[in-house]
């Protein structure tokens, strides 16, 4: 049996951890570091909270690896006056984060119950400016675009032609993209006068992107 590990020398090696995978950006390293991941896995794998591993979540889904979601955060840069689209919940995390960089979220899941749940986290860590819906996020949210950023934590085989749509001039979207049941990319999407700009950022392995809503 291991030592039981004291909750503070977790965090300094959870946050030492993501900086060595390139997790740089202070604000999101601040907004890591505020947002306890251990209060989003319950139950049976809550002691691997801190491993730089997804884990399961309810619904069959899962709740992202910390260091891919550190590096998509860096690489959407977030402004503090930015509307953020994130498309799918799940357990709350991504959300959670964001939430502490801009100025209002909108996540949406296929899933009910995930929604519901991801609800109870944003009222336990006393974010308001959050607002989550069931919703098939491959539509996007068209009645709050246009978004200045979007993040898609689900992999599509294309970026989704709606969501480039709902991005504003000037705006970033970071999506993995590739079959679902094999190593994908993370690509970022820049939206200019004239057109996207795209550049591929690493190899990533997300839950595919399903259309229509789930059955909880
Ligand atoms: N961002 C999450 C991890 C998400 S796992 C976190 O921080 O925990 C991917 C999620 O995408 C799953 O919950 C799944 O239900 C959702 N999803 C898949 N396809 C979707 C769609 N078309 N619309 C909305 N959500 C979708």
């Amino acid at each position: 049996m291991s030592e039981p590990v004291d909750p503070s020398e977790q965090k300094m090696r959870f946050l030492f951890h993501l900086r060595s995978r390139g997790v740089t950006d202070p604000r999101v390293l601040d907004a890591m570091e505020r947002i306890d991941r251990g209060v989003f896995v319950r139950g049976h794998f809550e002691d691997r909270a801190y491993d730089d591993t997804p884990l399961p979540i309810p619904c069959g889904q899962t709740i992202s690896q910390p260091s891919v979601v550190g590096l998509m955060t860096q690489a959407l840069a977030v402004g503090p006056r930015d509307k953020v689209l994130e498309v799918g919940t799940g357990s709350g995390y991504q959300a959670a984060i964001l939430a502490l960089l801009c100025r209002r979220v909108y996540t949406v899941d296929r899933h009910r119950r995930l929604v519901a749940e991801a609800e109870e986290m944003f009222r336990h860590f006393g974010l308001t400016n959050i607002t989550a819906m069931v919703a098939d996020g491959s539509r996007g949210l068209p009645e709050q675009a246009p978004f200045d950023r979007i993040i898609v934590t689900a992999a599509a085989e294309d970026p989704p032609g709606p969501l480039l749509a709902q991005l504003k001039i000037g705006g970033i979207m970071v999506v993995p993209v590739g079959q679902s049941d094999a190593v994908q990319t993370l690509i970022r999407v820049r939206r200019s006068e004239t057109g996207y700009d795209y550049d591929e950022l690493r190899q990533v392995r997300f839950v595919p992107l399903v259309e229509g809503l789930g059955q909880a």
